[in-house]
């Protein structure tokens, strides 16, 4: 099996497929407790990976950003469950956490809000414009 020179390391993709299959057993199953999770969320788990970040931005940034997907995310299940399914499909190629539009790897951060996200916030925010 080879796997892209620029991949994350086993053990990184590996608690990303676990979210990722976490959050897709959250979207089939009960909405209305993932709001409840999404507006009492404990912020450690959205930190867990920012010791080498400045914690101010990074961290208010994460929260936020979390909070308002997963608000998003029950307004839009069916388009969310796909991009879940693309990213699982992404990790069994090897080629997860690669932004799709340029390549470059998706930081850390960004993969902690969004597992599932598809594109670097450079590109991703092109695309809003
Ligand atoms: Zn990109």
């Amino acid at each position: 099996m080879r796997k892209n020179g620029g991949a994350m390391k086993k053990a990184d993709i590996k608690t990303y497929k676990e979210r990722l299959l976490a959050l897709r057993a959250r979207l089939r199953g009960d909405v209305s407790q993932m709001a409840d999770a999404a507006l009492n969320r404990n912020r450690t788990d959205a930190t867990g990976d920012l010791s080498s970040m400045p914690i101010h931005m990074a961290d208010l940034g994460t929260d936020n950003f979390e909070q308002e997907f997963t608000l998003s995310l029950m307004q839009n299940e069916g388009d969310t469950l796909e991009r879940i399914e693309a990213a699982l499909q992404r990790i069994e190629e090897g080629n997860y956490g690669l932004c799709e539009e340029c390549g470059v790897r998706i930081p850390k951060t960004r993969l902690n809000a969004i597992p599932f996200a598809s594109l670097c916030v450079k590109c991703a925010s092109e695309l809003e414009k």
